[in-house]
Order: C-alpha cells, then sequence, then structure tokens
C-alpha cells in the first residue's frame, strides 16, 4: 500500500509527532531513518543519547565500549538496569534500544577507540557523539572527526555543570580551538574521584542527541561556536562564542597534526 514520504503505516504512528512538525515533517523523518549515528561511550552521556536516538528512529545506532556495568553506574546509566550488572554495557544497551525501536540497528563496538581504529570506525558515520570524559580520548576524537570532515557533538559533565558544542570540520572551531593542550596530568581529577549529578549527565546527554538530530535531519542551527554552558546548581544556561583558531594544530591554516596518536590515560564514562 503506498503511504506518504514511503513511510510504512506503523512508522507514520510511531514516529506522528514528528512528522507534524512542519520543520521535519515526513522528508525530515525519512532523513533520519537512512541516517547514522556513533556514540562512543555507553555511559552517563551515552545512553541517554541513545535512547533518543533510537527513539527518534535513527537508522542506524553505532555504541563503542567495552566496559561491564557495574553497580555503581546506575546512579545516572539509565539504560542498564539492575539485572544488568555485571554483563557488558553494549550487550545491556542493545537489548534495550532493539526492544524500543525495531527500526533501528544497533551496531556494537566491544573495543577501546585508539589511533589505530578511530578513522575505520567512526568513518561509516554521518555523525559522531562524544560521550566519554577523559582527555586522551576526546583529544583523539576531535582529531579524527575533524580529518575525516564529520560533525561531532562534544559534551562533557562536571559535579553539577556541564558543556556542549558542535564541532562542525570547515566550518566552526574544534575542540581544540577551544583547549589547545590536555590539562597537565594530576590538574583534573579522575572519574573515579569525581562525583555527577545523574541527572545532569541526562540534560547534557539529551542536548547531544536534539544537536545530532538536527544536523541529521538538517533543521535549525546546531551549536557551532557556541558552547553552551550549564549550571544546575544555579540553573543557568548561557552561551560562549568561540572562534576559530588559524593557528590551531589540527583545524588550523598550518596544521601539525597530520595522524593520530594516542595519549596514556584509561577512557572510563563518566
Ligand atoms: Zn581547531
Amino acid at each position: 500500500m503506498n503511504t506518504p514520504f514511503g513511510l510504512r503505516e506503523d512508522q507514520i504512528e510511531r514516529y506522528a509527532r514528528h512528522i507534524i512538525l512542519p520543520e521535519m515533517g515526513g522528508v525530515g523523518q525519512k532523513k533520519l531513518l537512512s541516517s547514522s549515528a556513533l556514540i562512543i561511550g555507553a555511559g552517563g552521556l551515552g545512553t541517554p543519547a541513545a535512547q533518543y536516538l533510537a527513539a527518534a528512529g535513527v537508522g542506524k545506532l553505532g555504541l563503542v565500549d567495552m566496559d561491564v556495568v557495574d553497580l555503581s553506574n546506575l546512579q545516572r546509566q539509565v539504560l542498564h538496569h539492575t539485572p544488568d550488572v555485571g554483563i557488558p554495557k553494549l550487550e545491556s544497551a542493545k537489548n534495550k534500544l532493539s526492544a524500543m525501536n525495531p527500526d533501528v540497528e544497533i551496531v556494537t563496538h566491544e573495543t577501546r577507540l585508539m589511533s589505530h581504529n578511530a578513522l575505520d570506525i567512526l568513518k561509516d558515520y554521518d555523525v559522531v557523539l562524544d560521550g566519554t570524559d577523559n582527555f586522551p580520548a576526546r583529544y583523539l576524537i576531535n582529531d579524527a572527526c575533524v580529518m575525516l570532515k564529520k560533525p561531532l557533538v562534544h559534551a562533557g559533565i562536571f559535579r553539577f555543570d556541564g558543556q556542549i558544542l558542535v564541532i562542525q570540520p570547515g566550518e566552526g572551531p574544534c575542540y581544540r580551538c577551544l583547549f589547545p593542550d590536555p590539562p597537565p596530568e594530576g590538574m583534573v581529577p579522575s572519574c573515579q574521584e569525581a562525583g555527577i549529578l545523574g541527572a545532569v549527565a541526562g540534560v547534557l546527554g539529551v542536548l547531544q542527541a536534539t544537536e545530532a538530530i538536527k544536523i541529521l535531519a538538517e533543521i535549525g542551527q546546531p551549536l557551532v561556536g557556541r558552547l553552551l554552558i550549564f549550571d544546575a546548581l544555579g540553573m543557568d544556561f548561557r552561551k560562549v562564542k568561540i572562534p576559530r583558531d588559524p593557528d590551531c594544530a589540527i583545524c588550523g591554516e598550518h596544521p601539525t597534526i597530520t595522524e593520530l596518536t594516542d595519549m596514556e590515560l584509561a577512557p572510563c564514562q563518566l
């Protein structure tokens, strides 16, 4: 049977609240269904982001992680439930996301993202979401996305605060334009030492999903060159304009970084 936009009848019903939005419509929903997103880290940021991307009908959702679910994750990683403690996060995530929306192909990459595999894993996706919270991974993901000219939704969380920036290589600043070098070791508490209000991870993860959906459906203005900073205690959102750095080591006029390298530090997701 012919249905509008080439969507199945059950899809028209499932995505009705999207399709009714003039900016999105059936055209935008079709774009989502034929697009792909990669989430690096199935933790505090990655799991809420994954839930909304799966619910939205993003056709292919890739997840990179190699941890198992720990009891201390459940305070914020809401895709994982108590019976999942001890099983791989990817298995837990895939079970829930597939049940949520069978339209979505869930691709699991059970590995640690490193310089030798990053380009190969990232190259097949339309947008990348960074759900890690350590500097080696952040710089690696940034550099790989700049090299592949792939949009990246960066977010970071710490205690009661969060930040988010969309990196659109060639159009706006990258993570290195903002922070040219990682902080010296010992200056930043490790993931095990830092506290985080669980709901703050949810806010930032859902903001990441929102930006990714806008990019994939080609609607609105992404947070390119505008760092959004969230302070939960004051319930304050503010934006800071970030210029592109012409001397940036990866996206500047004369880049000095021409290949990916690994920095030493065990990755984890807050
Ligand atoms: Zn840059």
